[in-house]
């Protein structure tokens, strides 16, 4: 398959309700949507890089200036066979996992359209629900956490996340079970700690959550498989987690019992498939995580969800509680047993209101493949012990296919 068109969307919608973490507070949501077209299908993908750099590297900008300048020019000028091409197509480009993961989702919800079969059913998934849960950030009280968590309950929900942050801790989970003795509720502390706080994660154990998500920092699986041996509370692993190979090295080290997997954060869904099967193959069990997504990255996570390993609730949770805007035509909800439904109808299954994101897009820009020549059309093939040399060629390569490669037609 060749790509014959794509195209970029800016949206920045507001939030409900502000939504504030150990590493920053959200009010709007900016994100980078991309529709592919190809043999009469089209595709649509979400980037789910935040605000400000405080989760990765990534902000809306750096994905905006990765897929115009680099990975919409390579895919362009390459031939697809099946979606797993697009992380070969792109596999020399270093971290930007948002920036692809944005287009390599895209591409996946292409051909599962264009074959007429559901993107659940193209990855192997074998759900026909998901098991929803959600992600619940700092609150001004205690009082007010617990409140939100009663009415998050009441909605279905079958188990509550809460964030965490020095000062925002002890008191907060001896709360939570002291209120709720049978509920289960998890942390994530977005790398907000380091080991010297031992004696505090020590002191959640005696509260029971199923399990504290990155206490520790981003970059790490040393320290983390050091607090693991001293504590019962199970470590759940988030922003350390980039590919299988990360998976397989952070549970080999005893650094996480389980895994937080996001598409938009490593790289797409072939990538999130691949730590998927990492931990199935290790007994150990992964959910979905949620940055806050719109419709289409949303219906993307629920059909991730739907594979088998996901075997305990997710931050999937129903739309309307982030946003009064939906983009998608059946926004997600969860139903009154706490699970939410997989859509069956081709690729993503929800219908993607196109006039409405084109009227609200802040930003646009289109392309279209480069005239044909041999030396444009041929991909890079991945080689891992490529010399430095062939490298630099390649990239020469890529980058003269670039400048024909990307046609854009500025709209605004
Ligand atoms: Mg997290």
């Amino acid at each position: 398959m060749r790509i014959e068109r794509v195209e970029l969307f800016v949206l920045r919608l507001p939030l409900k309700r502000a939504y504030e973490t150990s590493g920053s507070r959200e009010t709007h949501q900016t994100r980078v949507i991309a529709r592919v077209e190809s043999e009469g299908a089209v595709g649509w993908g979400e980037s789910v890089a935040p605000e400000l750099p405080w989760y990765s590297g990534e902000t809306p900008k750096t994905v905006w200036y990765a897929l115009d300048e680099i990975i919409i020019p390579a895919l362009l000028a390459a031939d697809l066979h099946q979606p797993e091409d697009t992380e070969r197509i792109l596999w020399w480009i270093r971290e930007h996992r948002m920036a692809k993961a944005t287009v390599e989702m895209a591409i996946w919800d292409l051909f599962a359209k264009r074959d007429g079969r559901s993107l659940s059913k193209v990855l192997g998934g074998t759900r026909d629900r998901i098991l929803c849960g959600v992600a619940i950030g700092i609150q001004p009280s205690v009082e007010e956490l617990l409140e939100t968590i009663r009415r998050e309950l009441s909605a279905g929900y079958q188990r509550v996340k809460v964030k965490i942050k020095p000062g925002w801790d002890g008191s907060v989970a001896e709360a939570i079970r002291a209120t709720f003795p049978n509920l289960p509720f998890m942390l994530d502390a977005n790398s907000a700690y380091t080991l010297a706080d031992t004696p505090l994660f020590k002191r959640f154990d005696a509260y029971k959550p199923t399990m504290i998500e990155q206490p520790l920092a981003h970059d790490d699986i040393v320290d983390h498989a050091a607090l693991q041996r001293q504590i019962e509370t199970a470590i759940c692993l988030d922003e350390s987690i980039h590919t299988g190979d990360d998976a397989r090295k952070a549970i080999e080290l005893g650094a996480t019992r389980v895994i937080n997997i996001k598409a938009g954060r490593v790289g797409g869904l072939t990538s999130a498939r691949r730590i998927h099967d990492v931990c199935r193959d290790a007994e150990i069990p992964v959910w979905c995580g949620g940055m806050l997504e719109m419709g289409i990255g949303r219906a993307h996570n629920v059909h991730l969800a739907s594979l088998p390993n996901f075997r305990l609730p997710g931050d999937v949770a129903a739309s309307e509680r982030y946003f009064e805007t939906e983009i998608i035509g059946e926004p997600f909800r969860v139903e009154p047993d706490g699970t939410m439904r997989v859509p069956t109808g081709p690729g993503i299954g929800v219908t993607v209101l196109e006039k409405l994101i084109r009227k609200i897009a802040v930003q646009t820009k289109q392309y279209r493949p480069p005239r044909m020549t041999a030396k444009v059309r041929k991909a890079p093939v991945k080689a891992p012990a490529a010399s430095a040399r062939s490298v630099k060629k390649r990239t020469a390569r890529s980058a003269a296919g670039r400048s024909r490669a990307a046609t854009p037609r500025s709209r605004r």
